[in-house]
C-alpha cells in the first residue's frame, strides 16, 4: 500500500462524482488515513453520506471550510492539528465562478465575477498551503496537490474567467513549490481532462469537449475520476519524491495533439 500511515486532508468533495472523491477512494485503497472538508452546511449531508461508505467512517474527521473565509481556514487547520498533530498530504480540488461568467463573451467578465473566481479558485491554494505548513513541518515534509485544466494555454469557449484563475493557480504551484521545497513540501497540479461533475456542468459545452477528447486524444477516450485518483496517489506517495512545481496532464494525452489536426 503506497500511502500506509499517511494522513491526508481532502478538500473539494461535493458529491460522488467529485474528482476529490475519486482521489479519496484511491487514497483509501492505498492505506491513507483521511479527513474531509465541506464547503457549506448545504453540502455537509452529501459528504457525510459518502464518508459513511468508507471503512472506519466514525474515525474520519469531517470539518467545515469555506475557503473564502480566512477564519474558517484557520479553524480547519487548528482542528486538524488537534486531531492528528501533523499532516502529510493536502488535496485542493476547489473551484468556483458565478455561473453567468461561464457563458458568453470573455470581455463581459465582471470585476466581481473575476474577484470571486480568483479568490475561491486560486488564492485559496495559497491560504490553505500556508495554514498547513506547520503541520507538514511536524511530518518532516508534505505533498500538496491541486486540480487545473488546460484552458490556460489554449482558449476553451465558455471557460472564460476560470481559465484566468487556473493560470494564476498554476503559477502559484511553482511559487509555492519554490517557497516550501526547502522544508521538503512538494506542490504540484494535476491537469485533468473533462469529467462530468457539478463544477464542469457549469461550463457550457462539456459534452462537446468530451467528444473531442474521444475523437482526438492519443488514447481515444476520456479520463475517469478513478484514473485521476491514481495520479493523485503517485503525487502523494514517495514515488514522486523528486517532483515539485509540476503540472501533470491526466487527459489521455489530449494536450499534445495539434488542434485542428486529426492524428
Ligand atoms: P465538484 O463540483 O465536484 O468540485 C468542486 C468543489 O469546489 C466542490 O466540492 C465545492 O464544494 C468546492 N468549492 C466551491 N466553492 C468553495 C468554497 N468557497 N470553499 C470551499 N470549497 C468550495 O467538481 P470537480 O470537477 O470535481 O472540481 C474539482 C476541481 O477539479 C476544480 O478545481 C476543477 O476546476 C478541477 N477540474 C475539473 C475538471 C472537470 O472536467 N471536471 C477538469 C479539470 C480540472
Amino acid at each position: 500500500m503506497l500511502l500506509a500511515g499517511k494522513k491526508a486532508l481532502i478538500m473539494g468533495v461535493a458529491n460522488k462524482r467529485s474528482i476529490a472523491w475519486g482521489i479519496a477512494e484511491a487514497f483509501r485503497r492505498e492505506g491513507a488515513e483521511l479527513a474531509f472538508t465541506y464547503a457549506s452546511e448545504r453540502l455537509r449531508e452529501n459528504v457525510e453520506e459518502l464518508v459513511k461508505t468508507l471503512p472506519d467512517a466514525e474515525r474520519i474527521p469531517l470539518l467545515p471550510c469555506d475557503v473564502a473565509q480566512d477564519a474558517q481556514v484557520t479553524e480547519l487547520f487548528r482542528a486538524v492539528e488537534e486531531r492528528w498533530g501533523r499532516l502529510d498530504v493536502l488535496v485542493h480540488s476547489i473551484a468556483f465562478a458565478p455561473r453567468e461568467e461561464l457563458t458568453g463573451a470573455f470581455r463581459d467578465t465582471t470585476r466581481q465575477g473575476f474577484q470571486t473566481a480568483l479568490d475561491v479558485s486560486a488564492y485559496s491554494l495559497v491560504a490553505v498551503t500556508r495554514a498547513a505548513a506547520p503541520l507538514f513541518e511536524r511530518a518532516g515534509g508534505g505533498s500538496v496537490m491541486t486540480l487545473t485544466y488546460d484552458a490556460v494555454e489554449r482558449v476553451v469557449p465558455s471557460y472564460n474567467v476560470m481559465a484566468i484563475a487556473k493560470a494564476a493557480l498554476e503559477a502559484e504551484v511553482r511559487y509555492l513549490a519554490a517557497d516550501l521545497g526547502p522544508n521538503n513540501v512538494r506542490v504540484n497540479a494535476i491537469s485533468a481532462g473533462p469529467i462530468k461533475t457539478l463544477a464542469a456542468s457549469a461550463v457550457k459545452g462539456i459534452s462537446r469537449l468530451q467528444k473531442s477528447v474521444e475523437d482526438l486524444a492519443p488514447l481515444r477516450r476520456n479520463v475517469t475520476q478513478e484514473e485521476v485518483g491514481d495520479v493523485a496517489v503517485f503525487l502523494a506517495s514517495p514515488l514522486s519524491r523528486c517532483l515539485t512545481g509540476a503540472t501533470l496532464y491526466a487527459d489521455c494525452g489530449f494536450n499534445v495533439v495539434g488542434k485542428g489536426h486529426e492524428v
